[in-house]
């Protein structure tokens, strides 16, 4: 069986993978999944946005469900409709933090969470087989208008949050919406939680004129010399459809997504013990301040999708990746950038501390990252050499193969995307990092060559 999902759903270079012909397909696929009842539909700013809802709603309403469409929103906002609504499911259609040339359609259960694996292999096998419901003219569905969850969401927000602490403690913030769907509900936010706002890049605009829409330091420079000229406490940038959100703190200096998870979950874990689920990619600067604040720190495959679905089975308070996406379950099991956003400043708020003071005090590690080239149908004999050759060490295999030494570790994963498998080696200081990174790069190459 083909694939059709990645770890984040379905996604490809516009007009050339991701077409008009596959969003019908996909669509008539996805109402065959969902049988009947009305669907969700919301999109980010991204310039296909239009084509594609247009050719993904036709192939729904075939098989006779109904679509509620909700406009330009954030993803988190559409799943909150779902999740506060009886709507059968919803559908995002998103290209995320990619460039403007790509764009991607995420489904959602009637949770409000992104699919579970089983239930896109349901949708994968309808449209490889082109099994589609088809209704007949009578049953037809129909599309209406709902905007209503720009509201709706802001005060589900805001509502999460201590507003008035927030308000009391009057912030300045800058806001980088990187001309995405952050744009319709983040500025909001802020200003009814007493901010003086400074925007950046909140005009709507799916060719990202600002900067490219993935949060990383290069991407974040003007927001960076914003903070500074303008005094802020604090800078937050969201991704294209603001599931995420990176931080800058009031010296201008970027805040690495682990440290401010793990800052996230020190203050989760202050009002209420429990689990955090993090994937086993990320920083023990996270698995630190958990174990620390005498909370149960637990690791899942990689992903955002499985990180929420992993949260919602054991009950966590809190979760997330270390590229700025969290979850919170009090709100809902999906990232949310507003909502991250919002906890971060209310943090400030509640410590009095300042952002680069509370960074600060976490645990500091360095990872070093290194990539090792292998044919795809080569990766699965590949890691099971490698496990072999270390068979005296104890090894993890939540997700790839996880190595654990004394405050150090080394992760080699195959990439779901590209013909290779990726090395991370975490240690104390860079020049241990850089040491493992190299000998299990090593190994795996060795590993690589005898599987060929
Ligand atoms: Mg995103």
């Amino acid at each position: 069986m083909n694939r059709l999902f990645g770890t984040n759903g379905v996604r490809g270079i516009v007009n050339s993978d991701m077409n008009v012909n596959l969003a019908v397909d996909l669509g008539r696929a996805i109402g065959t999944f969902f049988r009947e009842g009305e669907v969700a539909i919301a999109s980010d700013t991204i310039t296909s946005a239009d084509m594609l809802k247009n050719a993904v709603v036709a192939g729904v309403l075939s098989t006779g469900l109904s679509v509620s469409d909700l406009g330009v929103l954030p993803s988190p906002s559409l799943q909150f409709a779902v999740k506060k609504t009886n709507y059968s499911g919803g559908i995002i259609i998103t290209a995320s933090h990619n460039p403007p040339e790509f764009n991607g359609v995420k489904v959602i259960d009637s949770l409000g969470l992104e699919l579970a694996r089983k239930d896109e292999e349901e949708i994968e096998a309808h449209y490889f087989r082109k099994s589609f419901r088809t209704s007949d003219w009578q049953t037809i569905g129909g599309t209406r208008l709902d905007n209503r969850w720009k509201d709706e969401y802001v005060q589900g927000v805001v509502g999460k949050l201590d507003a008035e602490s927030i308000r009391k403690a009057g912030f300045k913030v800058v806001l980088d919406c990187a001309n995405g769907a952050g744009y319709q509900t983040s500025p909001d936010i802020m200003d009814r939680l007493g901010c003086e706002v400074v925007l950046l890049n909140d005009e709507p605009d799916g060719r990202f004129p600002g900067h490219p829409s993935e949060p990383t330091p290069a991407n974040l420079k003007d927001l960076a010399t914003t903070v500074e000229k303008s005094n802020a406490d604090i800078g937050i940038a969201h991704d294209g459809d603001a599931d995420r959100t990176i931080f800058v703190d009031e010296n201008a200096d970027f805040v690495d997504g682990d440290k401010s998870l793990a800052l996230m979950a020190l203050f989760v874990l202050k009002e209420r013990k429990g689990s955090v689920v993090t994937p086993v990619s990320s920083s023990s600067c996270v698995g630190d301040v958990v174990k620390e604040s005498g909370g149960n720190i637990l690791y899942s495959k990689v992903g955002a999708p499985i990180v929420a679905r992993t949260m919602l089975e054991k009950k966590a308070v809190f979760g997330g990746e270390e590229n700025g996406g969290m979850i919170f379950p009090e709100h809902q099991y999906c990232r949310d950038g507003a909502m991250a956003a919002g906890k971060m400043i209310e943090i400030l708020a509640e410590s009095g501390e300042s952002l680069s003071k509370l960074i600060s005090k976490l645990p500091e590690y360095h990872l070093q990252k290194m990539k090792v080239i292998c044919p795809d149908d080569k990766k699965e004999k590949a890691l099971a050499l490698m496990e072999k050759s270390l068979s005296t060490k104890e090894i993890d295999k939540t997700d790839g193969l996880k190595i654990y030494g004394e405050s150090e570790w080394v992760l080699v994963r195959s990439s779901g995307t590209e013909p290779i498998v990726r090395v991370y080696a975490e240690a104390k200081d860079k020049s241990r990092a850089e040491e493992l990174a190299k000998e299990y790069a090593d190994i795996l190459k060795d590993a690589v060559e005898q599987a060929s």
